[in-house]
């Protein structure tokens, strides 16, 4: 294990698991009590980001009680399981407990004497997995990580993940934000606040072609400030009438020899880029001219704020519900469908868009990745590209883009309304549908598998694990 780099860290906190934590930390008593939560961790460019996996909670008396220096204290055993634990799934190990007050948190100086006592110690029994401690107010938390060799770094902000991304911090942050006055009528719906955090996210895009560069698009425009663009294709002349702002000259240069015409075309990502940076100069891109499913791509991707589906294979599909499950992502994978069947008749005309986060909607219990397509597709790349399409690799489907619109739209506006906070908490969650024949919009309840190997919890699932546990990428 190679060792972790200490930084002011994340914690990614799934809503459901906030809800549990608060109703024990916070029963109206105004007392003191305990917690346990193991996370997984996961090494980015911008820093160390740990992803609530499980949560055990202390009962008062049993596992949590009277302590021998400060109020109260976890109990021994309730430590040791956990933290041999958190050892054999590799994860890291955060002891909680609650203060009173709302916006502000801090620890003690009896809290800090443990951590001095304890945790170095229980940094040599996880072999060097991070140990350390959240103390949370009823809208704030402060957190001490321990490392090797006694290194120690501070919670930098939590993340709550559902209808809603919540961020709690240590105290209330200072705004300074200078209203920018392109953005001046969106800011006055989300306010400043909204429009500085916006450009504080990094979004990727999986597939930049008819979905992708209208999510593009629309997101540049938002002001959203970084981007990582993912796809390895070139404009061809039959999707240009699809990809946002082309022109011709972007898939066939016709002053060059009739053979090389189509041979300098402009990489999907390059043309997505093009269009962000006209909607925001300052927009910050990695624009990837390579296949999700390689290693490398799919590590820039995998610390993104959000992540957009808009590559319609099985692989990209697997991976895509792996990163947001595993690294604690949300994200949406949009579609759109024209079935026609080999005699030319047109079936239902729909699009979807499928909101998956850590907890609803993945696509494994939803039976939306099969298992033998998947196969089919690791065989060769002529039968990946034929099943982005139809059946028969010969005939590409029809694709159009109002259908891709409407699912875009959907995807971004959804999106959108999350991070600023002003999603209803009773909101619709369940899978937007449109269909274009009959002319209905409706919504799929996405199903739950209490023993997915994805997304639930059980023990040898891919739920919060970070680095310590393999992506389904190619092999190389
Ligand atoms: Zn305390
Ligand atoms: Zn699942």
């Amino acid at each position: 294990m190679a060792p972790i780099t200490v930084t002011p860290w994340r914690l990614v906190l799934p809503e459901a698991m906030k809800a549990e934590l608060f109703a024990h930390l916070f029963p109206g008593d105004n007392d003191e009590h305990g917690a346990i939560i193991l996370a997984g961790v996961c090494q980015t460019d911008r820093g160390l980001k740990l992803v609530a996996r499980e949560l055990h909670l202390a009962i008062d008396g049993k596992d949590y009680v009277p302590g021998r220096h400060g109020y109260r204290m976890l109990k021994g055993e309730f430590i040791q399981s956990r933290i041999l634990r958190a050892r054999d799934l590799k994860l890291a190990y955060l002891a909680i407990h609650n203060h009173g007050g709302t916006t502000s948190v801090g620890f003690s100086s009896d809290d800090f004497a443990s951590h001095e006592r304890g945790y170095p110690s229980l940094v040599d029994i996880s072999r060097g997995l991070p140990v350390g401690a959240l103390v949370f107010a009823r809208s704030a938390v402060a957190g001490d990580l321990w490392f090797e060799d006694k290194q120690r770094a501070p919670l930098k902000e939590a993340i709550v993940l559902g209808q809603r991304r919540e961020l709690l911090y240590p105290s209330p942050l200072k705004t300074t934000q200078v209203r920018r006055l392109e953005f001046d009528r969106q800011s006055r719906l989300f306010g400043d606040a909204g429009q500085e955090l916006l450009r504080s996210l990094r979004i990727g895009i999986i597939g930049l072609g008819g979905a992708g560069s209208i999510l593009a698009e629309l997101l540049g425009r938002l002001g959203i400030g970084e981007f990582v663009l993912a796809d390895p294709d070139r404009a061809e002349v039959a999707n240009l009438p699809r990809l946002i702002a082309a022109r011709r000259m972007d898939a066939i240069i016709d002053w060059l020899p009739r053979g090389l015409r189509t041979r300098f075309a402009r990489y999907k990502v390059e043309m997505a880029a093009r269009n962000i940076r006209r909607a925001n100069p300052s927009a910050r891109i990695v624009a990837l001219q390579a296949n999700f499913l390689e290693p490398d791509v799919a590590k820039q991707l995998v610390d993104c704020d959000y992540l957009f589906l808009a590559a319609d294979t099985m692989g990209a599909r697997l991976l895509f519900n792996a990163i947001v499950h595993q690294h604690g992502v949300p994200g949406v994978q949009v579609g759109a469908k024209v079935p026609v069947s080999p005699s030319g008749e047109v079936g239902d005309v729909f699009c979807v868009a499928r909101k998956v986060t850590p907890g609803h909607g993945c696509l494994w219990c939803n039976g939306l990745i099969n298992p033998s397509r998947l196969q089919d597709e690791a065989v060769s790349d002529e039968a990946r590209r034929g099943y982005a399409y139809v059946a028969d690799p010969q005939v590409a489907a029809p694709s159009v883009i109002t259908l891709n619109a409407i699912a875009c739209s959907h995807a971004a506006d959804d999106f959108l309304f999350q991070v600023t906070g002003l999603k209803n908490q009773d909101a619709q969650q369940d899978w937007f549908r449109w269909n274009s024949r009959k002319g209905t919009a409706g919504y799929d309840g996405p199903r739950r598998d209490l023993e997915c190997l994805e997304c639930s919890s059980v023990d040898d699932s891919r739920l919060g694990r970070g680095d310590f546990f393999p992506l389904p990428t190619r092999a190389k």
